[in-house]
Protein backbone atom coordinates (compact mmCIF):
# COMPACT_ATOMS: atom_id res chain seq x y z
CA UNK A 1 0.00 0.00 0.00
CA UNK A 2 0.92 3.71 -0.45
CA UNK A 3 1.02 5.69 2.17
CA UNK A 4 -0.76 8.89 1.93
CA UNK A 5 0.29 11.97 -0.35
CA UNK A 6 2.75 9.76 -1.91
CA UNK A 7 3.44 11.68 -5.19
CA UNK A 8 1.74 10.20 -8.23
CA UNK A 9 3.77 9.78 -11.49
CA UNK A 10 3.01 11.59 -14.56
CA UNK A 11 4.44 10.55 -17.67
CA UNK A 12 4.74 11.22 -21.28
CA UNK A 13 7.03 10.44 -24.63
CA UNK A 14 7.71 13.64 -25.92
CA UNK A 15 6.48 12.44 -29.19
CA UNK A 16 2.78 13.16 -28.09
CA UNK A 17 3.52 16.66 -26.98
CA UNK A 18 2.88 17.93 -30.63
CA UNK A 19 5.13 19.99 -32.86
CA UNK A 20 7.01 22.96 -30.77
CA UNK A 21 6.07 25.76 -33.06
CA UNK A 22 5.41 28.60 -29.89
CA UNK A 23 5.15 26.37 -26.85
CA UNK A 24 7.52 23.36 -26.65
CA UNK A 25 4.61 21.16 -25.34
CA UNK A 26 0.72 21.36 -26.52
CA UNK A 27 -0.20 19.83 -23.08
CA UNK A 28 1.28 23.22 -21.63
CA UNK A 29 -0.58 25.44 -24.08
CA UNK A 30 -3.97 24.03 -23.28
CA UNK A 31 -3.64 24.51 -19.90
CA UNK A 32 -2.45 28.31 -20.13
CA UNK A 33 -3.48 30.61 -22.94
CA UNK A 34 -0.97 30.95 -25.61
CA UNK A 35 0.02 34.25 -25.55
CA UNK A 36 1.28 33.97 -21.50
CA UNK A 37 3.37 31.49 -22.43
CA UNK A 38 4.88 33.43 -25.80
CA UNK A 39 5.45 36.63 -22.78
CA UNK A 40 6.84 34.79 -19.85
CA UNK A 41 9.76 33.11 -22.16
CA UNK A 42 10.58 36.23 -23.60
CA UNK A 43 10.91 37.70 -20.46
CA UNK A 44 12.82 34.10 -18.96
CA UNK A 45 14.43 33.27 -22.35
CA UNK A 46 12.74 29.41 -22.33
CA UNK A 47 12.97 26.69 -20.40
CA UNK A 48 10.80 27.19 -16.68
CA UNK A 49 13.07 24.29 -15.25
CA UNK A 50 16.24 25.72 -13.31
CA UNK A 51 16.27 23.07 -10.78
CA UNK A 52 19.67 21.30 -10.53
CA UNK A 53 19.88 18.29 -12.94
CA UNK A 54 21.97 15.01 -13.01
CA UNK A 55 22.61 11.90 -14.53
CA UNK A 56 21.74 8.53 -13.17
CA UNK A 57 21.38 4.81 -14.13
CA UNK A 58 18.56 2.45 -13.62
CA UNK A 59 18.50 -0.92 -14.78
CA UNK A 60 14.98 -1.58 -16.22
CA UNK A 61 14.14 -4.91 -17.79
CA UNK A 62 17.87 -5.31 -18.09
CA UNK A 63 19.35 -2.92 -19.62
CA UNK A 64 20.79 0.56 -18.16
CA UNK A 65 18.99 3.10 -19.09
CA UNK A 66 20.46 6.61 -18.03
CA UNK A 67 18.27 9.39 -17.47
CA UNK A 68 18.01 12.79 -16.17
CA UNK A 69 17.19 13.40 -12.58
CA UNK A 70 15.40 17.68 -12.07
CA UNK A 71 14.78 18.36 -8.36
CA UNK A 72 11.99 20.99 -8.89
CA UNK A 73 9.52 22.64 -7.67
CA UNK A 74 6.04 20.03 -8.30
CA UNK A 75 4.27 17.76 -6.08
CA UNK A 76 4.88 14.78 -8.90
CA UNK A 77 7.25 13.24 -10.60
CA UNK A 78 7.29 13.48 -13.70
CA UNK A 79 9.02 11.33 -16.67
CA UNK A 80 9.29 12.88 -20.18
CA UNK A 81 11.14 11.07 -23.39
CA UNK A 82 12.31 12.85 -26.11
CA UNK A 83 15.67 12.24 -28.00
CA UNK A 84 17.93 13.47 -25.74
CA UNK A 85 16.39 10.57 -23.63
CA UNK A 86 14.56 9.83 -20.61
CA UNK A 87 14.22 13.09 -18.09
CA UNK A 88 12.66 12.69 -14.47
CA UNK A 89 11.28 15.69 -12.76
CA UNK A 90 10.86 15.10 -9.04
CA UNK A 91 10.06 17.39 -5.76
CA UNK A 92 13.22 17.38 -3.57
CA UNK A 93 11.57 15.18 -0.79
CA UNK A 94 10.81 12.36 -3.02
CA UNK A 95 13.87 9.39 -2.38
CA UNK A 96 15.87 8.47 -4.93
CA UNK A 97 14.33 4.62 -3.85
CA UNK A 98 10.34 6.09 -4.51
CA UNK A 99 11.76 7.58 -7.94
CA UNK A 100 13.05 4.42 -8.68
CA UNK A 101 10.09 2.19 -8.08
CA UNK A 102 8.20 4.68 -9.67
CA UNK A 103 10.55 4.39 -12.99
CA UNK A 104 9.96 0.70 -12.70
CA UNK A 105 6.61 0.23 -12.32
CA UNK A 106 6.46 2.50 -15.61
CA UNK A 107 8.74 0.07 -17.04
CA UNK A 108 7.04 -1.19 -20.15
CA UNK A 109 6.25 2.85 -21.11
CA UNK A 110 10.00 3.59 -20.60
CA UNK A 111 11.46 0.97 -22.71
CA UNK A 112 8.86 1.57 -25.68
CA UNK A 113 8.92 5.33 -25.81
CA UNK A 114 13.09 5.12 -25.73
CA UNK A 115 12.80 2.75 -28.51
CA UNK A 116 10.38 4.64 -30.62
CA UNK A 117 12.44 7.97 -30.15
CA UNK A 118 15.90 6.10 -31.10
CA UNK A 119 14.24 4.65 -34.47
CA UNK A 120 13.77 8.64 -34.72
CA UNK A 121 16.60 9.69 -34.70
CA UNK A 122 18.26 10.61 -37.67
CA UNK A 123 21.76 12.24 -39.08
CA UNK A 124 20.79 15.82 -39.30
CA UNK A 125 24.59 16.66 -39.57
CA UNK A 126 26.77 14.63 -40.51
CA UNK A 127 29.35 13.37 -38.00
CA UNK A 128 32.80 13.15 -39.92
CA UNK A 129 32.87 16.00 -42.48
CA UNK A 130 33.51 14.05 -45.20
CA UNK A 131 32.48 12.43 -48.49
CA UNK A 132 30.02 10.12 -47.95
CA UNK A 133 28.74 11.85 -44.72
CA UNK A 134 24.70 12.03 -44.84
CA UNK A 135 23.43 15.20 -44.52
CA UNK A 136 19.53 16.42 -44.63
CA UNK A 137 18.57 19.25 -46.67
CA UNK A 138 15.06 20.28 -47.29
CA UNK A 139 13.81 16.91 -46.11
CA UNK A 140 16.03 14.96 -48.32
CA UNK A 141 19.35 13.27 -46.92
CA UNK A 142 22.03 13.84 -49.32
CA UNK A 143 25.64 12.80 -49.16
CA UNK A 144 28.03 14.94 -48.56
CA UNK A 145 31.16 15.48 -51.44
CA UNK A 146 34.38 17.41 -50.37
CA UNK A 147 37.07 18.56 -52.85
CA UNK A 148 39.91 20.74 -52.57
CA UNK A 149 39.43 24.64 -54.10
CA UNK A 150 40.94 27.21 -54.27
CA UNK A 151 37.32 29.50 -54.12
CA UNK A 152 34.87 28.07 -51.57
CA UNK A 153 31.75 27.29 -53.05
CA UNK A 154 28.41 24.76 -52.12
CA UNK A 155 25.90 23.20 -54.07
CA UNK A 156 23.11 20.90 -53.56
CA UNK A 157 21.60 18.67 -56.22
CA UNK A 158 19.10 16.13 -55.62
CA UNK A 159 22.00 13.57 -54.62
CA UNK A 160 24.95 15.39 -53.27
CA UNK A 161 25.76 18.77 -51.53
CA UNK A 162 28.74 19.59 -52.96
CA UNK A 163 31.57 21.74 -50.93
CA UNK A 164 34.61 22.98 -52.66
CA UNK A 165 36.78 24.32 -49.65
CA UNK A 166 40.47 25.15 -49.68
CA UNK A 167 40.98 23.22 -46.58
CA UNK A 168 38.77 19.98 -47.85
CA UNK A 169 40.18 17.64 -45.21
CA UNK A 170 40.44 19.95 -42.38
CA UNK A 171 36.94 18.70 -40.73
CA UNK A 172 36.61 21.91 -38.44
CA UNK A 173 36.31 24.47 -41.43
CA UNK A 174 34.24 22.31 -43.68
CA UNK A 175 31.75 21.97 -41.07
CA UNK A 176 31.97 25.80 -40.31
CA UNK A 177 31.72 26.66 -43.92
CA UNK A 178 28.74 24.77 -44.28
CA UNK A 179 26.91 25.80 -41.15
CA UNK A 180 27.43 29.64 -41.96
CA UNK A 181 26.41 28.36 -45.65
CA UNK A 182 22.88 26.28 -43.78
CA UNK A 183 22.14 29.72 -42.31
CA UNK A 184 22.58 31.85 -45.31
CA UNK A 185 20.28 29.74 -46.93
CA UNK A 186 17.55 30.07 -44.59
CA UNK A 187 17.64 33.35 -44.56
CA UNK A 188 17.36 33.54 -48.31
CA UNK A 189 14.80 31.19 -48.11
CA UNK A 190 12.33 32.09 -45.35
CA UNK A 191 13.04 36.01 -45.47
CA UNK A 192 10.76 36.93 -48.58
CA UNK A 193 8.27 34.51 -47.79
CA UNK A 194 7.19 36.44 -44.42
CA UNK A 195 7.30 39.67 -46.10
CA UNK A 196 5.26 37.96 -48.54
CA UNK A 197 2.27 36.80 -46.39
CA UNK A 198 2.41 39.46 -43.13
CA UNK A 199 1.63 41.72 -46.72
CA UNK A 200 -1.69 39.69 -46.88
CA UNK A 201 -2.77 40.48 -43.57
CA UNK A 202 -1.04 43.60 -41.88
CA UNK A 203 0.41 47.12 -42.62
CA UNK A 204 3.54 46.16 -40.44
CA UNK A 205 6.19 44.99 -41.52
CA UNK A 206 7.95 42.59 -39.35
CA UNK A 207 11.63 42.34 -37.93
CA UNK A 208 13.20 38.60 -39.25
CA UNK A 209 15.81 36.93 -37.01
CA UNK A 210 17.25 33.76 -37.28
CA UNK A 211 17.58 31.80 -34.39
CA UNK A 212 19.68 28.62 -33.37
CA UNK A 213 16.69 26.96 -30.68
CA UNK A 214 17.01 24.08 -29.50
CA UNK A 215 13.79 23.87 -28.21
CA UNK A 216 11.11 25.44 -31.04
CA UNK A 217 10.69 25.98 -35.03
CA UNK A 218 9.48 29.53 -34.39
CA UNK A 219 8.36 32.70 -32.10
CA UNK A 220 6.64 35.63 -33.02
CA UNK A 221 6.74 38.52 -30.02
CA UNK A 222 4.01 40.86 -29.14
CA UNK A 223 6.59 43.53 -30.77
CA UNK A 224 6.35 41.87 -34.35
CA UNK A 225 9.76 40.28 -34.11
CA UNK A 226 9.64 36.90 -36.18
CA UNK A 227 12.68 33.72 -34.97
CA UNK A 228 12.69 31.41 -37.29
CA UNK A 229 15.43 28.59 -36.28
CA UNK A 230 18.21 28.16 -39.09
CA UNK A 231 17.37 24.56 -38.61
CA UNK A 232 14.15 25.11 -41.19
CA UNK A 233 16.32 24.26 -44.09
CA UNK A 234 16.63 20.47 -42.74
CA UNK A 235 12.75 20.62 -43.00
CA UNK A 236 10.76 19.64 -46.51
CA UNK A 237 9.95 23.29 -47.71
CA UNK A 238 6.18 23.28 -47.82
CA UNK A 239 6.33 22.24 -43.55
CA UNK A 240 9.58 25.08 -43.02
CA UNK A 241 6.57 27.66 -44.82
CA UNK A 242 3.58 26.43 -42.65
CA UNK A 243 5.78 27.27 -39.73
CA UNK A 244 6.48 30.96 -41.80
CA UNK A 245 2.54 31.39 -41.86
CA UNK A 246 2.06 30.23 -38.36
CA UNK A 247 4.32 32.93 -37.41
CA UNK A 248 3.25 35.43 -39.26
CA UNK A 249 -0.27 34.57 -38.33
CA UNK A 250 0.21 35.78 -34.62
CA UNK A 251 1.29 39.27 -36.33
CA UNK A 252 -2.16 39.69 -35.74
CA UNK A 253 -3.55 36.58 -33.38
CA UNK A 254 -1.40 36.49 -30.67
CA UNK A 255 -2.47 33.56 -29.29
CA UNK A 256 -3.95 29.77 -30.31
CA UNK A 257 -7.55 30.64 -31.22
CA UNK A 258 -10.14 29.42 -33.16
CA UNK A 259 -9.21 33.04 -35.22
CA UNK A 260 -5.67 32.66 -35.02
CA UNK A 261 -5.80 29.11 -36.32
CA UNK A 262 -8.22 30.84 -39.41
CA UNK A 263 -5.19 33.28 -40.60
CA UNK A 264 -2.75 30.54 -40.47
CA UNK A 265 -5.48 28.38 -42.47
CA UNK A 266 -5.84 32.01 -45.23
CA UNK A 267 -2.02 32.22 -45.23
CA UNK A 268 -1.51 28.13 -46.05
CA UNK A 269 -4.69 25.98 -46.86
CA UNK A 270 -4.84 22.39 -45.58
CA UNK A 271 -2.32 23.92 -42.57
CA UNK A 272 -3.48 20.87 -40.53
CA UNK A 273 -2.21 18.06 -42.49
CA UNK A 274 1.62 20.26 -42.45
CA UNK A 275 0.93 20.33 -38.78
CA UNK A 276 0.67 16.48 -38.15
CA UNK A 277 3.51 16.23 -40.29
CA UNK A 278 5.90 18.17 -38.99
CA UNK A 279 5.53 15.91 -35.83
CA UNK A 280 7.40 13.65 -37.55
CA UNK A 281 10.32 16.04 -37.73
CA UNK A 282 10.22 17.55 -34.33
CA UNK A 283 12.98 15.47 -32.88
CA UNK A 284 15.68 17.07 -35.62
CA UNK A 285 15.40 20.59 -33.23
CA UNK A 286 17.24 18.41 -30.62
CA UNK A 287 19.24 16.18 -32.71
ZN1 LIG B 1 1.98 29.63 -32.31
Amino acid sequence: MSPPGRPKGEYRSAKRGGSPICARRRAATKRRPADVLLRLRDIFGGNPDRGESRLRRIVIAGRDVDYRLVRARRRSIGMQIDLSGLTVRAPRWVTIREIEETLTERTAWIVRSLGEWQARRRDVLPREWKTGAPILYLGRELALVVHPARVPAISADLLNLTVLHPASDDEQQVAAFVARWLREEAQRMLTPRVTEFAARITPASPVVKLSNARSEWGSCTHKGVIRLNWRLVHLPPHLALYIVAHEVAHLVELNHSSRFWSVVETLFPGHAAARRALDEWTALLEA
